[in-house]
């Protein structure tokens, strides 16, 4: 391991995810383990900017692993995406010895760092969100926790449904990613998941519902993604309207994105904290890591944002001249594999919901 720095930062950015704790947790103590420093960076790149940063030693993470939220803080700074806001960012770094960052959080806190790369400050990102929605990595942290939170929940409207003869639609987050509603649609049983990636027919749902109405069936979970933006509320009436099932709406918001991080959580944030000290301790900068099957990986931050805007249909003109013939087709090979699991993870979640 070529060593080169003395001292580095760590922040959270964006919106918070269980689990980011643990990341930071792992992040100081294997740089210490180096003997680098770690400064922490209060709320993400607003603390860079207004140099709120304080040196960090083992106590700071000490009984952080099981915390949700994070103890960094977390906020939007959009004066970090002006040319002032950068250049007191980079000053901060100067004025406090940092040479180099590991930034968690989603897409907007990757295309912060790459600015910061190409500025010479070397960043390392790590994904960190619930919604799962970063499609270079299998895995975002925060996740699975979010996930087991919304299971429980769910599983508790599913027990009043019962008792009432009734349905309910839920909402739930995930921002236009489908991950977390069908996920817990499946783990729930959920009789209907709708997400915005894949085509939903509302009329098939209603048969359905009154097949299990007549079979005896009394309560009906419909999951729906937060990406389906106010479908949730008009369908609820709808379903009360075509079946005569009395239906009601829960909107399951920020309350799944807090709460103590599953061991999923923890341990492959302790993993990609791990990794991305150690890419920055080998000379790497402007790379993310991603968790591909189990394995942690690490990609080229320009290359992952591509293969995001490349599932999202999202390619921007000209963005994909820099990449050889050999390079986009495997990233199409990549994101076509991606569609295919969720649309046969979907598909088997619907074979089993009646
Ligand atoms: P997330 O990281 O979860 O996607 P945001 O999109 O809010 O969350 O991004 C977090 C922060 O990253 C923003 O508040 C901003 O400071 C920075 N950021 C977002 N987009 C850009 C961009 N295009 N260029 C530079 N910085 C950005």
């Amino acid at each position: 391991m070529v060593q080169q720095f003395k001292r580095i930062g760590v922040l959270t950015s964006g919106g918070d995810a269980p689990g980011m704790n643990a990341a930071v947790r792992a992040v100081v103590r294997q740089a210490r383990d180096h003997d680098v420093e770690v400064m922490a960076i209060y709320e993400g790149y607003k603390g860079l900017i207004e140099g709120n940063v304080r040196l960090f030693d083992m106590r700071d993470v000490s009984n952080i692993i099981n915390h949700g939220g994070t103890i960094l803080y977390s906020a939007r700074s959009p004066e970090f995406k002006t040319e002032e806001g950068m250049q007191k960012a980079i000053d901060t770094c100067k004025k406090h010895g940092i040479e180099g960052i590991v930034t968690i959080g989603g897409d907007g806190t990757f295309r912060g760092a790459t600015d910061l790369s190409r500025r010479g400050i070397p960043c390392i990102g790590v994904p960190g969100t619930i919604d799962n929605d970063i499609a270079s990595t299998d895995y975002t942290i925060g996740y699975d926790t979010a996930m087991n939170t919304a299971i429980q929940m769910v599983d508790r409207l599913r027990d009043t449904c019962e008792s009432h003869f009734r349905c309910n639609v839920v909402e739930i987050m995930g921002r236009n990613s489908g991950y977390i509603a069908l996920n817990v649609g499946l783990a729930t049983g959920a009789a209907q998941i709708v997400v915005n990636e894949l085509p939903f027919d509302e009329e098939r749902m209603y048969d359905e519902i009154l097949i299990g109405k007549k079979r005896g069936k009394r309560h009906y979970i419909i999951m729906v993604s937060e990406g389906m933006q106010g479908y949730a509320e008009k369908l609820t009436e709808n379903i009360q309207l075509h079946t005569g099932v009395e239906t009601r709406f829960t909107r399951l918001g920020h309350v799944v994105r807090g709460g103590s991080p599953t061991l999923r959580d923890r341990v492959i944030a302790s993993r990609m904290g791990i990794a991305a000290v150690n890419l920055l301790l080998e000379g790497r900068s402007n790379m993310v890591i991603c968790m591909h099957g189990e394995d942690i990986e690490a990609l080229d931050i320009e290359y992952a944002l591509t293969i995001d805007h490349m599932y999202k249909g999202k390619i921007k003109e000209g963005e994909l001249e820099r990449y050889s013939i050999d390079d986009i087709q495997s990233m199409r090979h990549y994101c076509a594999k991606k569609a295919a699991d969720f649309k046969t993870l979907y598909n088997q979640a619907l074979d089993i919901s009646q």
